[in-house]
């Protein structure tokens, strides 16, 4: 029952994927590899007939965390597999065509679009005040830092152990002198919550607000509440880069005000961040110049250390910074997505708020997440110290340094000696 369709896959540098469709091919571009396809000429042939249940054939497009769709439905034959991008035959796919879990979605795919970009920018001028930042991130604090969120054994939304480590990052995010406050959430049946560190900017008026997000909760879905969930990448790695951030950050003043914040309950449907937005002020909300969230940053899962930027159009100026962050101070290579799924950026960007979601790389080739084997022994800090320093980089230019406003005599030599 399938409608005639004929695909290929090839890699991405063998074809220069045009604006609109030609001849009635289409194709999309998911990372390196392009995925075209034809339905007898029939130029959107294959987005028409996608769209409705009774039809469903053509191809669709899955997000996924780890390998959830292709677990549960192995029957579903992958065209392209992108780890967390995956494009199937939706002729094999016996559901409707617009359906989503908590841990997989499936729609539609969009036709001459590109999925997953691989930007490639020049490298910037290295700024040598965000050179003295990033040398001080510490991978050994970062590993001790997972390491004593790891030995709560769970950190479950709704156990006593969540609650510890959320004893343990407040105490220290006030050490730092951060205001911090916790915010009770409701997760399901149960109570859970945030962890909201706050410092002020510089700025006498009209300062803007920058976020740092990680959810501090894990899970182990198969062993379910009382299971061991140590949660070490997943997201054990994005608190303790949290921290580490926390801690760099409050050695010098900002212009903008910056909250830091923990999210209980993301495990269970982002009932942490989706509360926080449902209750932010109309004007606390459009003070917001940046949402970075960080959500497994500690395996790595290819060959070349990787990170994936996922946001939304909204929040395309944040990625390309980032991108230009990654390629000025790093060694990560970039990929980035415009279809935001599965972490707390989503709640963000649906209420308008720039949000972006770093990952690492090929995040769906971590098959311990959600399980008891996220442990230590799958965490490679320097993969996480290096997506910290593109976030470090990419937060100071959204932050600002608070900078007396004389000229730095040697520029100014600089520029006379030339004149
Ligand atoms: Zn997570």
């Amino acid at each position: 029952m399938s409608a005639p369709l004929s695909w290929t896959a090839l890699p991405a540098a063998q074809y220069r994927p045009e604006p609109a469709a030609q001849d009635g091919v289409h194709w999309v571009r998911v990372g390196d590899e392009v995925l075209l396809w034809s339905a007898d000429g029939e130029p959107a042939g294959l987005q028409r007939v996608s769209a409705s249940a009774d039809q469903a054939t053509g191809l669709a497009l899955v997000l996924q965390v780890g390998r959830s769709f292709q677990d549960e439905h192995p029957e579903v034959r992958v065209l392209l597999d992108h780890g967390r991008q995956l494009i199937v035959d939706s002729g094999s796919w016996r559901g409707l065509p617009d359906k989503q879990t908590t841990c997989w979605r499936i729609a539609p795919l969009p036709a001459d679009v590109v999925v997953v970009d691989r930007p490639d920018p020049a490298p910037a001028r290295q700024d040598p005040a965000i050179l003295a930042l990033t040398a001080q991130l510490s991978a050994p604090a970062l590993e001790a830092d997972i390491a004593e969120l790891v030995a709560l054994g769970t950190r479950h939304s709704l156990s006593e152990e969540f609650i510890r480590a959320a004893d343990i990052a407040a105490a220290r995010l006030t050490e730092l002198g951060y205001t911090t406050t916790r915010p009770s959430i409701q997760v399901g049946g149960g109570r859970s919550e945030n962890v909201v560190a706050d410092r002020a900017g510089t700025a006498a008026d009209s300062r803007g607000l920058v976020l740092v997000t990680a959810h501090l909760d894990s899970v182990n879905v198969a062993g379910g509440p009382a299971a061991p969930a140590p949660g070490a990448d997943d997201n054990g790695s994005g608190s303790a880069g949290l921290l580490e951030l926390a801690r760099v950050l409050a050695a010098q003043a900002w212009t903008h005000d910056l909250r830091l914040i923990l999210f209980g309950g993301e495990e269970q449907g982002l009932h942490g961040s989706r509360q926080y937005v449902a209750e932010l002020f109309t004007e606390e909300r459009a003070r917001i110049r940046a949402v970075l969230n960080m959500d497994m940053i500690a395996t790595r899962n290819t060959v070349e250390p990787a990170v994936l930027l996922e946001g939304a159009p909204l929040s395309s100026s944040l990625i390309d910074d980032l991108a230009t962050a990654a390629a000025t101070y790093t060694e990560l290579r970039v990929e980035t997505s415009l279809d935001p799924f599965a972490s707390d950026h989503v709640p963000f960007l649906e209420a308008g708020v720039p949000a972006v979601l770093t990952i690492e790389g090929a995040d769906s080739a971590n098959a311990n997440i959600h399980t008891a084997q996220d442990t230590m022994q799958h965490i490679d800090v320097a993969l996480a110290r290096e997506i910290l320093a593109m976030n470090l980089a990419a937060l100071a230019t959204w932050l600002k340094p608070d900078e007396e406003c004389s000229p730095a005599p040697d520029v100014f030599d600089e520029a006379v000696g030339r004149a």
